[in-house]
């Protein structure tokens, strides 16, 4: 019998283990995880076709990416609303503790909060969202996170590579796996968005509802290296948000001298950005603007992805791109028109008319949010900026729990983004500090 059986190893439940030894060293835990050990995931995704791929699965999930953990309640998920702004920075300042005394310290941090920036973006209807950020990149992410499995190995039990059939309830917990059947008092999910299905199912075995589901689609630009030099000059990124009539848009993995690669997601393919420390400096800079929509269901929202992307990637993979005049005339980009276009694209998309692929609401979108900063910066947007269809972020529904993240089952927990409450690094580690306390 275990004391608590925690299911996912990415990166809430990582965070969770942590305290948990910290605080009963004693304590018996069971880890299990679909996915492999951290240093046996290889898989770079691009293309792959892995039955279930390491990229995204296995210790540490999501946490093997460029590991940018920004520590604030103004994005990233709702957990200032869940347990008060201030409680919440307490346990995003815990979790920078954890990363730094793993390793993570000699990255430095930095802060995009700049007040007279601020005032000057409202003057043209842009609210700047704040920040600090501690940027590990892919490599030092995974070292912090390899040397946190190395800590926790010697305390906890792992079961890797694991299918959880079922998990019930009658005195105890019962979780069965296709390695066995192991009991609890408590369970812990911490599936992340990886385990939507896998969700779905088991909420409804264990009666628990699933509310309504958020989906963020959204164009990804790709400007002048030195064209938002008036905005960076004292931050290195900014994440800007405008409210139009009808949407409301926020900026999203700003990269300056960045490029624009391909995300594989749901059997979806879009335009993602990656940090110039990855695979080294463009002249461009890059950034998606995503326009969130509210669907009833879960069910419905990925409906509504696959209809756009899937329509757009035409089971080929495919991505579009346009330079913002031809969008502006109305006119497809050609592949001359691309060949010369002095903005050099960092990602081999295929040259077309956005408005042919994406609903009006994201075209509208784009071009007001453009013109809001074109006022800002006080220029022109470079009419060779180029736009690609299309990106998207996916997000669990929330799931009703108390204040400590219970569910209506007695001692069964969601942690991470899987509760619908977080959606980044920083929020979802601090979800798996702060319910550790309680648990
Ligand atoms: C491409 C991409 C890049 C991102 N980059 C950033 C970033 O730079 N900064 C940021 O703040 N946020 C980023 N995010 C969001 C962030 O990664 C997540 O919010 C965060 O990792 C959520 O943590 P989690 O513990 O809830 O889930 P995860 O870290 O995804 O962990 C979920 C774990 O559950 C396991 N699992 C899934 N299903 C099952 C199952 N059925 N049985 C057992 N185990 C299962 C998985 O293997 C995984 O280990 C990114 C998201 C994506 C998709």
């Amino acid at each position: 019998m275990y004391d608590v059986i925690i299911i996912g190893a990415g990166v809430s439940a990582i965070f969770m283990a942590h305290k948990l030894t910290k605080l009963h060293p004693n304590a018996s835990i069971l880890m299990i995880d679909k996915g492999k050990k951290l240093h046996e995931r290889t898989c770079q995704g691009d293309g792959c076709d892995c039955e279930v791929c390491d990229q995204y699965i296995g210790f540490a999930g999501l946490g093997k990416s460029e590991g940018k953990f920004n520590y604030t309640n103004d994005f990233g998920g709702s957990l200032g609303m869940k347990i008060g702004n201030q409680n919440a920075l307490l346990m995003m300042k815990e979790v920078d503790n954890v990363i730094c005394s793993y390793g993570g310290g000699t990255v430095p941090s930095y802060q995009t909060h700049n007040p007279q920036l601020a005032s000057e973006a409202e003057q043209h209807g842009l609210k700047v969202l704040s920040t600090t950020v501690r940027h590990l990149g892919t490599k030092r992410s995974t070292e912090v996170f390899q040397n946190l499995y190395n800590d926790l190995n010697r305390h906890i039990d792992f079961l890797f590579e694991a299918d959880v059939v079922e998990v019930s309830k009658e005195r105890d917990f019962s979780v069965r796996t296709n390695h066995g059947t192991f009991r609890s008092k408590k369970v812990v999910l911490s599936t992340g968005s990886s385990g939507s299905e896998w969700m779905l199912e088991k909420c409804e075995a264990l009666g628990l509802r699933r509310g309504p589901s958020r989906l963020d689609l959204g164009i990804r630009v790709e400007m002048r290296g030195d064209q938002l030099q008036t905005i960076l000059e004292d931050t290195f990124e900014t994440k800007l948000h405008l409210k139009g009539t009808d949407y409301e848009a926020t900026t999203y993995c700003m990269n300056p001298n960045g490029r624009i690669i391909r995300k594989h997601q749901h059997g979806l393919v879009m335009p993602d950005g990656q940090n110039q420390l990855e695979k080294g400096k463009s002249q461009n800079l890059n950034f998606t603007l995503f326009v969130p929509t509210i669907f009833a269901s879960k069910k419905e929202a990925d409906a509504f992805a696959q209809h756009i992307i899937g329509g757009i990637n035409r089971e080929r993979g495919r991505v579009v791109v346009q330079r913002l005049q031809n969008l502006l005339d109305r006119i497809a980009t050609t592949d001359e028109a691309l060949m010369e276009n002095t903005i050099r694209p960092t990602l081999s998309a295929e040259p077309g008319d956005l408005r042919e692929e994406v609903p009006a609401k994201y075209i509208t979108a784009i071009l007001e949010f453009l013109q809001s900063v074109e006022e800002l910066i006080g220029e022109s947007i470079d009419h060779d900026t180029l736009l690609y269809g299309i990106d998207a972020k996916f997000y669990e529904p929330k799931i009703k729990t108390n204040q400590w993240f219970e569910t209506d089952v007695e001692g069964l927990y969601l942690i991470g983004d899987c509760s619908g409450e977080t959606h980044s690094l920083s929020q979802a580690a601090a979800s798996g500090l702060y319910t550790a306390e309680h648990i």
